[in-house]
């Protein structure tokens, strides 16, 4: 085992080489207007694998929306989902206790999955959670196998070592949940207007800025038909209610690198990589018809609404605001055509039932 004959003296320098690392990484952020922290979770990965000594580290962050642990950063393997509650992970964090396991093949809940893919032989694992400033469970840190100790880890000695890493990252994740709620609307669950530009800045402009006609990106703005409506005969809690119920409808009908939105009251704006302006009037005619074809259930009593869309197909040579422009003027076309339609470039691509007046 390699790291036997290291000295306090080099350890010392390894550590400082890695928070020298994290402290010039941080410097690079305001620049870049970075809002995630990859860099700084292999870091700290690299921290933590270094004072505990270990081969493998990795950090698993809660997903709360999703029930997933996600790995946010794994020093020797790629990004790993597992569902809250499993594994030795799992167990940490539902436990709220460090865990180890020196005999893991013969531990219920360890998965050897990974090993039977890779033929990575685990050892030694210890697993502990990382608290946020207020006191809650919000990750695990997972060293595995001990690299200077054939006994593996010692739970009280290897804890107190990992405490630094664990403690810097629990800052780093609790405020990368504060973004990610910042980013998102609390009464539907969906990203609002804030999580729309830092995703158009780091996901859908760099698309657009390859000119690639091969990869258009197009987006919908549609709004609710006769929402004030909604409010003033079932009250303002119905109307949230309608407004959870659109997001869902909405929030189903895209695919993992698609986006939807909370725009504002009950304006909501989908972005669709790789899709075009015919692919999306269809895929916007589908969730208009989704939308009449549903019923909202509140205390009781049904609730139907429609909405109006407007379809766009983004350019890198306008901005963010004159791209959204584009499909909001459409929307605001469909809602002197009558409402419960979808225009796109070439007019009216459908219409529902025209509508006036009220909620059904
Ligand atoms: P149109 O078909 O032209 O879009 O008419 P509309 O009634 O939907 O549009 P209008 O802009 O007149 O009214 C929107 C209403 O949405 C007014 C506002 O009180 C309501 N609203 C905005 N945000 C919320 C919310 O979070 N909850 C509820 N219940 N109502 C909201
Ligand atoms: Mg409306
Ligand atoms: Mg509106």
């Amino acid at each position: 085992m390699a790291d036997k004959q290291v000295t306090s003296e080099e350890l010392l320098n390894r550590i400082l080489d890695i928070t020298d690392g994290l402290y010039n990484e941080m410097r690079q952020y305001e620049s870049e207007g970075v809002d995630n922290h990859v860099k700084i979770y292999n870091l700290l990965a690299d921290l933590g694998r270094t004072i505990v000594g270990s081969d493998r580290a990795s950090f698993w962050k809660w997903d709360k929306r999703t029930h997933e642990l996600v790995t946010t950063a794994a020093v020797g393997a790629g990004e790993i989902r597992i569902d809250e509650g499993t594994g030795l992970v799992g167990k940490a964090l539902l436990e709220r206790r460090a865990i180890v396991t020196n005999d893991p093949y013969n531990d219920p809940n360890f998965n050897s999955s990974v090993d039977k893919k890779t033929g990575y032989v685990t050892k030694s694992i210890l697993v502990m959670p990382i608290v946020s400033c207020k006191g809650e469970y919000i990750g695990v840190y997972q060293a595995i196998n001990k690299l200077d100790d054939e006994r593996g880890f010692d739970l009280e000695a290897d804890c107190k070592r990992l405490s630094l890493a664990a403690f810097i990252c629990g800052l780093t994740l609790e405020s990368d949940l504060f973004l990610d709620d910042s980013q998102h609307d609390k009464l539907t669950d969906i990203k609002n207007r804030m999580g729309f530009h830092s995703d158009y800045k780091s996901r859908f402009l760099p698309i657009l800025e390859e000119r690639d006609p091969e990869k258009p990106v197009a987006m919908i703005m549609c709004d609710i038909d006769f929402f004030k409506k909604v409010n003033d005969t079932y009250g303002h809690n119905a109307g949230d209610a309608v407004l959870v119920h659109v997001a869902q409808i909405l929030s189903s009908a895209i695919r993992g690198a698609d986006g939807v939105y909370r725009w504002g009251g009950e304006e909501f704006i989908m972005i669709f990589p790789g899709t075009n302006m015919d692919e999306v009037a269809t895929v916007a005619e589908r969730i208009r018809k989704n939308v009449e074809d549903s019923v909202c259930t509140f205390e009781g009593t049904d609730i139907k609404v429609t909405m109006s869309f407007g379809c766009g197909v983004l350019t890198a040579d306008k901005s963010a605001e004159d791209n959204i422009k584009v499909a909001d003027e459409r929307l605001y076309t469909a809602k002197e055509n009558g409402r419960n339609c979808v225009i796109w470039d070439k007019g009216v691509y459908s219409h529902g039932k025209p509508r006036t007046g009220s909620p059904r």
